[in-house]
């Protein structure tokens, strides 16, 4: 999600684990998050090659973001959650974190996703696995076009082992430490009852810590 009006010519880029070393130390939970991104980006990425071979070309790029407008119901876990507002608060900087930080404390009729800042995401390095996993082929998606309803077979399906398994990475965090016991949230889907819708989150807060940050910052 959210990457150009035409069919890319350029593959999906190779899957790679963002590492931001001296933030991991500090904040081991970030470690598991980056790491079940990896994960669900290798699925992506298998998932796109299977379908290139079927003779299906990739439509997302960047600043193509129909998607990141008409997607009201985006779900985002709560460990996504602290990673998008980590990334915000802490690695965000210049007129797009002071164009973001006024966006979120002005939310009132904007018709996209939060974090959507001149048709490009803020957060794309931690922008949730929703927004990883959805991809379309053959032609990017109209304005207000949900791709998913008007024509699900240029949409990307996941292949879910992948997905199973960025779930199963992140699970201790939320305490299920059991392996069997996590893969019976994951078989029944109970996983999902973490999530949350994000356009129904109050992103007025996360304006504040970024401005408490800035201050603490220039202190
Ligand atoms: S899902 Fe549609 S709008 Fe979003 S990046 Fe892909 S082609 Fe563009
Ligand atoms: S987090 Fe928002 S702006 Fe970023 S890809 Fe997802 S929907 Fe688009």
């Amino acid at each position: 999600m959210s990457h150009k009006s035409q069919p890319s010519q350029t593959a999906y880029p190779p899957p790679q684990r963002i590492f931001f070393s001296e933030h991991e130390q500090r904040l081991p939970w970030l470690s598991i998050l980056m790491e079940a991104y990896l994960i669900t980006d290798q699925g992506i990425s298998e998932g796109i090659k299977r379908e290139e071979k079927q003779g299906k070309l990739l439509a997302c790029g960047r600043g193509c973001a129909s998607c990141c407008k008409s997607h009201e119901s985006i779900p985002v876990y709560p460990l996504e959650l602290m990673g998008m507002t980590w990334y915000a608060t802490e690695i965000l900087y210049g007129p797009l974190r002071q164009q973001l930080e006024q966006q979120l404390q002005h939310l009132e009729g904007l018709n996209s996703c939060p974090f959507l800042i001149n048709d490009v995401c803020s957060i794309h390095p931690v922008r949730p696995m929703a927004c990883r996993n959805f991809n379309v082929f053959n032609r990017s998606c109209e304005a207000g076009e949900d791709a998913y309803y008007t024509r699900r077979k240029d949409v990307l399906t996941p292949i879910k082992k992948y997905n199973d398994e960025a779930f199963n990475v992140m699970l201790p965090f939320y305490g299920v430490k059991n392996k069997a016991e996590r893969r019976k949230m994951i078989k029944s889907g109970e996983m999902h009852r973490l999530a949350r819708v994000m356009r129904d989150l109050n992103w007025q807060s996360l304006a504040e810590k970024m401005r408490a940050f800035d201050r603490m910052k220039s202190k």
